[in-house]
Parts: C-alpha cells; structure tokens; sequence
C-alpha cells in the first residue's frame, strides 16, 4: 500500500480543523481528514450563528475582536446587537459584568426598562435593566467553513471524508498514521481539532488528556405569536438562564445547558427543550405555537475554559487545537492565524500582534500531566 506523505496531518474537519488547515496550505503540505462523510457535520453544523464580543469571557474577547475585521472583510456578518437583560434586584449583576470587561475593549450600555421594552416587545414587567452590546453580529457559519474549506483546498490541501484516525505512532521524527478505512499517511505534525474527542485523538497519540470536556447545548427553533421582528436583538440572560435570537420569523431558543456528555453524535433532550420554553415564557408574554426543530452539540472546554494552541510540551509532533467551547465560530479567523503562526513558527501579523498566546499555551495545563 502506498503511504501518503505530509507535513502536517490536521484530524477534524469542523470550524477549528478547516480553518487552521487553510491557514497552513499555503507554506506546508497539509491532509486535512473527517471522520464523518461530512465536514461540519458536529458542532460547526449545529451553532447559534452568533459574534458576541463578551462571549466566553474577557480573555476569548481578544480572540473574537480580532477576527471581527476579517469576518466583516468577507461578508461573513450581518448586524444583530445582542442585550443582556437582568431582572429587577440584577444590578449587582449588571455591574459585575460591566467590571469584568472594564478595559476589555468591548464597548456595553446600559439601557433602563423604558429602551429595553422598545426591544423587545411584549417584555414582562420584572425585567427592567439591560447592557447592551450593539457590535454583537449573526455569523454565516455555512458560508465561513466552505470558504476555510475552499482556500485550504485551492492552496493543495487535501481533504479526506470518511477518514477517521485509529492508530498514531512516532517513527524517527515523523507520525505513522493509520485510518479506519485502512489508508495510511506519515507527518512531521499531528493536528489535534478533533472538537469532543481532542483528548480521545492525544491518548491515540500517546499524549496526556486534558481534561477537554464536551458539554451538551440544546436549541429549539420555535414558532411564536407574535413572530419576532427581523431586527429584534440577540437576549441574553445575564445570569445565563437561556438566550433567544430571531431566525427567519422564527425563534431560535437555548436554555443555555452546558450537560456533561461522553463525546458523540448529541441529541436534544425534551427536559431542556421544556425548560427553555418555559424561561422564555417568564421573559415575554408570547405564545409558543409549536416547536419545529430541536438540535444539540456539543461544546468542548478545557478546565480553566480557554482553547487551547500549541504544541503538547511532552510529545514531539503533537499540536493541540481544541477546547473551543462556545466561541470556536466568532474566534476561527484569528485562532487559526494564530495557531499556524506557532505550528510554523513565523511571526505575527497586524491580526494575531495584540493577542497574548500564553494564555492559549497547553503548558498552563500542564499541572495536569504530571
Ligand atoms: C448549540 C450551540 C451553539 C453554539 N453557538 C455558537 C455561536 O453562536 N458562536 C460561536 O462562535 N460558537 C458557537 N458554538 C460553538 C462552536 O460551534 C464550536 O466552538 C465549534 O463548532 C467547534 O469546532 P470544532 O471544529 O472544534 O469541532 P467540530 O465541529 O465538532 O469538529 C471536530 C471534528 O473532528 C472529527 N473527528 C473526531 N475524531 C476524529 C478522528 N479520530 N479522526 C478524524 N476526525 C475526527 C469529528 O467528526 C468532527 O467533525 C455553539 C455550539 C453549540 C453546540
């Protein structure tokens, strides 16, 4: 059987996979491989489509601003504005979120119940403060992986579907690697950007877990009475009780679930479902009139909730691109840029130059391996 041979070899071929393998094309020869029939098929297919700044916490924002440009750049964004509403007795809360992204460069507002009902109609009298987030934007998130999928292609990056990696060995200063359709490849790099099973792909490696943890997140797109106004913002809990946004006349509604779940193809379940419905219903005075569609994924984090880039401090070869959690969408442009700046160590440019890649770094975790 003839051995395929790469430079690096990246295992998934979600947002995190395609991306990085785009960025990478043009400098080395890259195999990018799936182990499902299609790319985005996990978690990249089943997102909330949303940029929100504050989202995944003050040390991500860096992340998500400074792929804002290029996402703009390329059409990817359409403006949504995001709120995130407290009820009354929330402003300890307000005023805490304020603080932890005071200096963060993300810019918030706060509105009083008088503009908060003049965004959300039908609001029920206990909500009565909100910050708002007017830069927070909806993401074509089909449009973006076909685009990373597209350039990683026109740059000779090959794409295998179907392929799903099982063995992974160190031979020399090279990976052997080996397929569950029986093909075979050798790289000098391993990519891990295998979304929920990152720490299943490193022990096949022979490298440490760290602990990346899926965690289950439901959506249900309803159909309500009133129908939710094209330009109604993107609510936030912020408590993190639920968020709705407006999709085609539709709703789209999360209970913001973060389930402990073994990494697999994830399904909704109708408790969640139910429990958004029902805190929506404590929001506005809406009707629910059917729920049409339902969906889950699965958010992947490390511990201390950061993704992870760079290359395993214990393992030659071995590059971790993982732990994307609810960001991995709004962050892919600068994450990717990032990640292959430090695979081929070359230098910064004008997107990664404010970003602080310690903070990245599988090093901080590494009081897990010892
Ligand atoms: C409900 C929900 C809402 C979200 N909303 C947003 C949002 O609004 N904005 C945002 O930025 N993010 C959002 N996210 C998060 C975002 O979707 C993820 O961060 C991102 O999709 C992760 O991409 P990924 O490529 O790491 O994972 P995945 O898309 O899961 O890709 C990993 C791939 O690796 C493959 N794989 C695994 N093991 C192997 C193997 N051994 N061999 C080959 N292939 C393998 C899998 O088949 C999979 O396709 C949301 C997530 C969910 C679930």
């Amino acid at each position: 059987m003839r051995i395929h041979v790469y430079d690096v070899v990246v295992i998934g071929a979600g947002m995190a996979g395609a991306s990085l393998a785009a960025e990478l094309a043009p400098h080395v020869r890259v195999l990018l491989t799936e182990a499902e029939s299609m790319p985005g098929y996990h978690t990249t297919g089943r997102s909330a489509a949303f940029w929100e700044q504050c989202y995944g916490g003050p040390q991500v924002a860096p992340l998500t601003l400074a792929s804002g440009p290029y996402l703009r750049e390329h059409g990817m964004l359409a403006p949504r504005g995001a709120l995130y509403v407290a009820r009354a007795g929330g402003a300890a809360a307000v005023e805490a979120f304020e603080t932890t992204f005071a200096g963060s460069g993300v810019r918030l507002d706060r509105l009083d119940r008088a503009a908060l009902e003049r965004r959300v109609p039908g609001l029920r009298p206990d909500w009565v403060l909100a910050l708002s987030e007017p830069t927070c934007a909806d993401i074509d998130v089909g449009a973006l992986h076909q685009h990373y999928l597209a350039m990683a292609r026109s740059a000779g990056a090959e794409l295998r579907v179907s392929t799903r990696l099982e063995r992974a060995e160190r031979e020399g200063d090279a990976w052997r690697l080996a397929f569950g359709n029986g093909e075979e490849a050798r790289a000098r790099v391993l990519v891990d950007a295998a979304g929920a099973w990152a720490d299943a792909v490193a022990v096949l490696a022979g490298a440490r877990p760290l602990g990346i943890a899926p965690l289950r997140r439901t959506i249900a797109q309803l159909r309500t009475d009133p129908r939710p106004a094209a330009d109604l913002p993107l609510v936030l809990d912020i408590d993190g009780g639920f968020y709705f946004k407006p999709e085609h006349g539709k709703l789209w509604l999360s209970p913001h679930d973060e389930t402990p779940s073994a990494p697999c193809d994830a399904a909704p379940e109708e408790l969640d479902v139910a429990i958004a419905i029902d805190r929506f219903q404590q929001v506005v005075d809406w009707r629910v009139l059917a729920v049409e569609r339902k969906w889950a994924g699965l958010r992947s984090f490390a511990p201390d909730r950061l993704p992870v880039y760079g290359f395993d401090p214990q393992v030659a070869g071995f590059f971790w691109f993982a732990g994307q959690g609810g960001f991995g969408i709004q962050t892919a442009p600068a994450a990717a840029r990032l990640a292959a700046q430090i695979l081929l160590g070359r230098p910064r440019d004008a997107m990664t130059e404010p970003l602080d890649a310690a903070l990245y770094a599988p090093e901080r975790l590494t009081w897990r391996l010892v």
